[in-house]
């Protein structure tokens, strides 16, 4: 299902872990006390931007069950179809990072019109730290005095990106991560088995990053890098060639996996070996010849380097990725076994 699809399907209720949030939505909405803005906040693989779509679905339904959207009105026949009228939705367009001040633009008089049914209009704000200051202070006077038919849901995954003045205007919704029994649980129900539900700490115990990385193979790939990385340390292969391969990856994918790769390794030295997580148990394997000092080295450049990509992402990522590979070939003497 891609994220399109997801955003309007109308059957999907909001996720067992949102229950608290979305509780106290449900009120707010009998109370008729709604506030005019929504900010939805959590780490990737919590589901804000489903929490938000659920919201939106729930608010323009024309008779919701159960509180949630009823998937049959006009209204959520519409919104599955991606032409109800009374919805806006404000994102970054395909290969930009940032909302334009034009989009927001539009967006503003998108507010200023009357709702089309006669409930009320939403506006989501996707990635709302996608806007610059110029951005922000243009959809702040609608924030400030938004006709009473509208409702703002601002979604982002870095709250200490958004403006002050923004936030202040907006009630915020955290999403945290479920406790592990109930993510194991839901993935379970997502037909995920044991062993991909191992990638739940890997993924800091979000379950929808876990069920995304599962869709899109992410296993294989990981696999494969420390297949490779294994290799470098026995001296099987040349850096240079790795380097080559690892060009084509998403490069923080490819950082996040080398970190756990090495986080892993020192793991099992500080504790005698036998405790590394089977993904990486061939790795451990290969690296045992190397003390964890070494090891702490290389971890220690490793996150300079990782600091060094987020702060510029421009870096030429040929010479980027041999530096990498360059760096655990160097280990490869040290690591053959006496
Ligand atoms: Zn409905």
């Amino acid at each position: 299902m891609t994220a399109d699809e997801r955003f309007h399907d109308t059957a999907m209720p909001p996720f067992p872990w949102q229950q608290p949030a979305w509780q106290r939505l449900c009120e707010q909405f009998h109370a008729s006390r709604l506030p005019h803005a929504f900010l939805v906040h959590g780490v990737p693989g919590v589901g804000a931007l489903e929490y938000a779509a659920a919201a939106a679905r729930y608010l323009l339904c024309h008779a919701p069950l159960e509180d949630v959207a009823c998937g049959r009105c006009r209204g959520c026949s519409l919104l599955k179809a991606g032409s109800h009228p009374d919805i806006f939705r404000l994102r970054a367009e395909e290969d930009a990072t940032q909302i334009k001040v034009d989009q927001v633009r539009e967006c503003v008089e998108f507010v200023a019109r009357t709702a089309h049914f006669d409930l009320r209009k939403v506006v989501i704000v996707e990635h709302a730290d996608a806007m610059n200051i110029n951005a922000s202070n243009a959809l702040l006077k609608s924030l400030e005095e938004p006709g009473a038919d509208t409702v703002f849901i601002l979604v982002t995954q870095r709250l200490s990106a958004i403006l002050p003045t923004i936030r202040s205007r907006c009630q915020s919704v955290a999403l945290q991560v479920p406790p592990l029994d109930e993510a194991q649980r839901w993935l379970q129900e997502q037909g995920l088995d044991q062993d991909k539900q191992g990638l739940l700490a890997q993924a800091g115990g979000a379950p929808l990053l876990v069920r995304q990385w599962v869709q899109d193979d992410f296993p294989a790939r990981q696999a494969t890098l420390f297949e490779q990385l294994s290799h470098l340390l026995e001296g099987r292969v040349e850096g240079l060639r790795v380097a080559q391969d690892w060009q084509k990856q998403s490069m923080d994918e490819l950082l996040q996996n080398l970190l756990f790769a090495l986080d892993a390794l020192i793991r099992d030295k500080l504790s005698h070996a036998g405790t590394a997580p089977p993904e990486t148990r061939a790795l451990a394997q290969s690296a045992s010849g190397l003390s964890v000092q070494l090891l702490f080295k290389l971890r220690d450049r490793l996150v300079v380097k990782m600091q060094q990509w987020r702060r510029n992402s421009n870096l030429n990522p040929a010479m980027f990725t041999e530096e990498l590979a360059l760096d655990w070939q160097a280990l490869s003497r040290r690591s053959a076994r006496a």
